[in-house]
């Protein structure tokens, strides 16, 4: 057997217990297949059906909700930072013990290479690691005394959540709400996308046989207009965590707005990667490309736009086609892939539909811009889009595919102009080796998070999220913990101070 047809074996078998009946919600820490009928996910492969999935509804939601208020009234909010560490310390052993079955089933959900979701998977356990670590000082305040009262602070768990994730990496982005909600003592009502939600149940049966107890983390599935919809509009959850489309946030916040929800948003990017001439320009082709091409350009940091400096613009191009061209396309389960199909057709459809615009608009379409394997499945040429304006849709919007469009510049005035003129702002990636110019673009650029000389290489205690229509709030380190937590001010007065007489 090939190295492909090991694999493919192998994750038959892990998707078994998926075929047998329905994928059910995990409610109160039960299986619970609910009253609202079900749908299919399929395998972005050949768009058969891979499981037929629970579909939940604002009654699903409304036992979730309940199940996650009693859990954090009578338990989580009662259990020590100490045995919260334990036990997510105990998730993330599972979660590695686990790695190769989450990484497949991931695969064939989502359409992801396994060379990055076999990462993907430990970056989760990571995630539990990280946030188990700081659960037990998640509370921990200042201390800020007067002549007459000591005041002090402390931070509380501000209660159930929501946390609603999009297809993309879908496992891994939801360990990275998951763990510091369940870290800072909240419970968790989770969502996970109707496209891609079978690694939702891998963690939550992870959680709970780990000794997370029934009721702390809940998953409902279904469609974002339906069980998202309800649980935004929830009033015992506290918060809503959305890793999404910008579109979608501000849909979340208006349904969220009768009931004074919280919300932390992780939205759409058109992230640029500005290369000046004086940079390590084989160094910056490979980040790049690395950050355009990999997990199928579905990345919300992805350098789906290349500022080039004009007077290398032609060779930069020039070398990045050759590669592009070389760029493997394959089945998700192959090692030696590099692109696996798209989530879904109507995906695919999206991201092809900006060739005509490309077209249209006078872009060149250097490499790509077709289905691959024959039409079948939802497999797309990797696509490269060069002598593109600022202008064009292709330089504005975000598609989500691995679709790079390529504008020359002509100096650092003009590279921060076109940097900046679009709506999002998540992340900007610098090529350059003036120390100034550096620090200069840096503090320009609107992001929030500036890469120089690198691509993405996350560091979990620094702040991950977007300005603009990229995002609300910050993750990672304690920056999720203000998310999740509420600070409480005590005064003590020392008996000194004069209290004001009314009433004789
Ligand atoms: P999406 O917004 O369509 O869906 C995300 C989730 O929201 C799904 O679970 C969906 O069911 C739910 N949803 C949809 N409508 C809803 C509603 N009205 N109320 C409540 N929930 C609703 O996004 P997607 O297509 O699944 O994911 C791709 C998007 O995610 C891209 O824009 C990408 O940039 C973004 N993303 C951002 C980050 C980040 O960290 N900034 C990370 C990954 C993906």
């Amino acid at each position: 057997m090939t190295a492909l047809e090991t694999a493919i074996a192998k994750a038959e078998g892990y998707l078994n217990r998926f075929r047998k009946g329905t994928v059910p919600h995990l409610i109160d820490g039960k299986p619970d297949s609910g009253g609202n009928g079900t749908f299919e996910t399929l395998s972005p492969v050949d768009n058969t059906a891979l499981a037929k999935v629970a579909r939940g509804g604002a009654a699903e939601i409304d036992r979730a909700a309940k199940a996650a208020m009693k859990a954090f009234r009578t338990t989580w909010n009662r259990t020590s930072g100490e045995q919260r560490r334990d036990i997510l310390h105990k998730i993330a052993d599972a979660i590695e013990a686990r790695a190769d079955e989450i990484a497949h089933i991931e695969c064939m959900d989502t359409g992801q290479p396994i060379r990055y979701m076999a990462k993907a998977a430990l970056r989760g356990a990571e995630n539990f690691r990280f946030y188990a670590d700081r659960a037990p000082n998640a509370a921990d305040g200042l201390s800020l005394p007067t002549d007459t009262h000591l005041n002090y602070t402390l931070r509380q768990p501000i209660g159930p959540v929501g946390v609603i994730t999009p297809w993309n990496t879908p496992f891994m982005l939801s360990t990275w709400k998951i763990a510091p909600a369940l870290a800072a003592g909240c419970t968790v009502v989770h969502k996970p996308a109707e496209w891609s939600p079978l690694s939702a149940m891998l963690l939550a049966e992870i959680c709970h046989e780990a000794g997370l107890p029934g009721g702390v983390l809940n998953v409902v599935h279904g469609f974002g207009e339906e069980a998202g919809k309800a649980l935004t509009e929830h009033p015992d959850i506290k918060a809503i965590g959305f890793v999404g489309e910008s579109a979608t946030g501000s849909l979340i916040m208006q349904q969220g707005g009768p009931t004074l929800k919280r919300v932390h948003f992780e939205l759409g990017g058109k992230n640029p990667v500005i290369v000046f001439a004086d940079a390590d320009l084989d160094r910056a082709l490979d980040a790049c490309l690395f950050m355009i091409y990999s997990l199928n350009g579905e990345r919300c940091t992805s350098s789906s736009r290349a500022l080039v400096e004009a007077s290398t613009y032609d060779e930069f191009a020039k070398k990045a086609a050759e590669r592009v061209k070389k760029i493997k396309v394959g089945h998700p389960l192959d090692p030696a892939t590099e692109i696996g199909p798209l989530i879904h057709a109507r995906h695919v459809e999206k991201v092809l539909s900006y060739v005509n615009v490309a077209q249209e608009e006078g872009a060149t379409i250097a490499v790509g811009g077709g289905r691959a394997n024959g039409g079948h499945g939802n497999f797309v040429e990797p696509t490269l889009y060069t002598q593109a304006r600022q202008d064009m849709r292709i330089a504005q919007e975000e598609i989500f595919g691995p679709v790079l469009t390529m504008i020359p510049f002509a100096d650092e005035a003009e590279a921060l102009s076109i940097a900046n003129d679009v709506r999002y702002g998540l992340a900007a990636y610098l090529w350059t080796r003036d120390v100034g110019r550096a620090h200069r673009v840096a503090q320009q650029v609107e992001a929030g998070m500036v890469w120089v000389n690198s691509e993405n290489v996350r560091h979990l205690p620094a702040p991950f999220g977007g300005v603009k229509s990229s995002g609300i709030g910050r993750d990672g380190g304690d920056y999720s913990f203000d998310f999740y937590m509420e600070t409480k001010n005590i005064a003590i007065a020392l008996d000194n101070h004069k209290i004001p007489k009314i009433g004789g």
